[in-house]
């Protein structure tokens, strides 16, 4: 049955590396297995809220530091050419690049006691056994295991049969542009109106600008040509820029984050905000608690514990994605959108509460949500008005 471990971490993103250095801290022996070789790439934005900031000094006691995060207060909300909000002085978001944030994530886990096979490809997986056969033939068994494998998770498949609803996952491009003379270099900037049930964003980092489009997968079915109107509007060609493209859950939180005594974190649990694409914080977050409740199980009532333990500590989390999903239509509704858009761009208040969101400031469950009818109402109103 090969090596005996206290935890199987399967994936090293931030979801694995919170699991692993939590694991560690707690004093399990604890082996975190990746497919990829540290630093590596992952495609992402790379938006860093106040949130997964506050999540990362938590767990790894690191902060944002210029090596790694450029800070950034301008914002600009767009519609196409039309701007419908600009402000200097918006709340904090930190851009970085993932090859460089995950790798420093995980080395902090590995300096913890975290045992690391990175570059490890899986070649079986039993989740009843708690086994991992790697694909050089060691065994390595464990009474619990996280799968936090990403939006393509082998671990869910493994355990549900697929890894995300092709009817509800969301799929993002992306190109990484040179920053030199680039006017669009200092702000960040979403456009609402450059993908179906999504968005387009430009993220300046310290070398370069990461534009993109992403979107629910279904609404979008020729996301490269939604990338290509989005690039040609900033003047540049997207076949020159060899974009990429992604899944990431986008609303669909699962159920239950988990089987038996396998436990599911970040975006294989499905925890992304359905409006704004943020996955960074959940996944550390739950990569916490899904290692605390596999710690308080193992030392308590035993591994069959965790799922439990783990599912009562997330259930905030999955409330907060639920709120965001059941507000998503008032953001991306096609027939809402044009109103939506203009009272937004006539409302400094609602900008700001938007922004908040945005960045992480602020959580779904702080909404007025009272005033979500008044709004509707209002929408309604503008829209009948204008004919929208
Ligand atoms: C285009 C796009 C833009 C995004 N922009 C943002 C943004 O700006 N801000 C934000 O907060 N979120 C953003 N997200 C979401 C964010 O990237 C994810 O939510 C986050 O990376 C989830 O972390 P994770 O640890 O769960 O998974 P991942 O970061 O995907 O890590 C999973 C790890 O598992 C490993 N793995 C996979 N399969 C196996 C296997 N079979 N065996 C071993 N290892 C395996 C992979 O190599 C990888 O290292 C974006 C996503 C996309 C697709």
């Amino acid at each position: 049955m090969g090596r005996r471990r206290d935890l199987i971490v399967i994936g090293g993103g931030p979801a694995g590396a919170a699991a692993g250095i939590t694991a560690a801290r707690a004093g399990l022996d604890v082996l975190l297995i990746d497919k990829a070789t540290f630093p590596r790439e992952k495609l992402c934005g790379g938006g860093f809220t106040g949130r997964s900031r506050r999540h990362m000094g938590e767990i790894f006691g690191r902060d944002v530091t210029p090596d790694l995060f450029l800070p950034c207060n301008r914002f600009r909300l767009t519609a196409g050419a039309r701007t419908v909000a600009e402000l200097a002085d918006a709340p904090t978001i930190w851009l970085t690049m993932r090859r460089a944030f995950d790798a420093m994530l995980l080395s902090a886990a590995e300096d913890a006691g975290c045992g690391m096979a990175t570059g490890q490809r899986i070649a079986s997986f039993d989740p009843k056994l708690g086994q991992v056969v790697l694909a050089s033939g060691e065994e390595v068994s464990a009474p619990v295991i996280i799968g936090a494998d990403g939006a393509t998770s082998m671990v869910a498949r493994r355990l549900f049969g697929r890894a995300y609803d092709p009817a509800r996952v969301g799929f993002g491009m992306e190109v990484e542009l040179p920053r030199d003379g680039a006017s669009d270099a200092d702000a960040v900037e979403i456009d609402l109106s450059a993908a179906e049930w999504g968005y387009g964003w430009s993220f300046p980092k310290p070398g370069s600008i990461t534009v993109g489009v992403g979107g629910i997968h279904r609404r979008n079915p020729t996301m490269p040509a939604t990338l290509d109107r989005f690039l040609g509007g900033r003047d540049q060609d997207a076949a020159r820029l060899r974009p990429r493209g992604a899944f990431l859950p986008f609303g669909e939180v699962r159920p239950v984050p988990g089987m038996g005594t396998t436990l599911l974190a970040g975006d294989a649990a499905g925890l992304v905000d359905p409006i704004t694409g943020e996955g960074i914080a959940w996944a550390m977050k739950s990569g916490q608690l899904a290692a605390g409740a596999a710690a308080e199980a193992l030392a308590g009532r035993g591994p069959e514990m965790a799922l439990p333990r783990y599912r009562r500590a997330i259930a905030p989390i999955c409330a907060e994605l639920r709120r965001a999903r059941a507000l998503r239509w008032l953001f991306y509704q096609p027939m809402l959108q044009p109103a939506f858009l203009r009272l937004l761009a006539g409302e400094p208040r609602l900008q700001r509460r938007y922004l908040a969101l945005l960045s992480g400031e602020a959580d779904y469950a702080d909404l007025g949500w009272r005033a979500l009818p008044r709004l509707a109402a209002r929408m309604a109103g503008r829209s009948f008005l204008t004919g929208a």
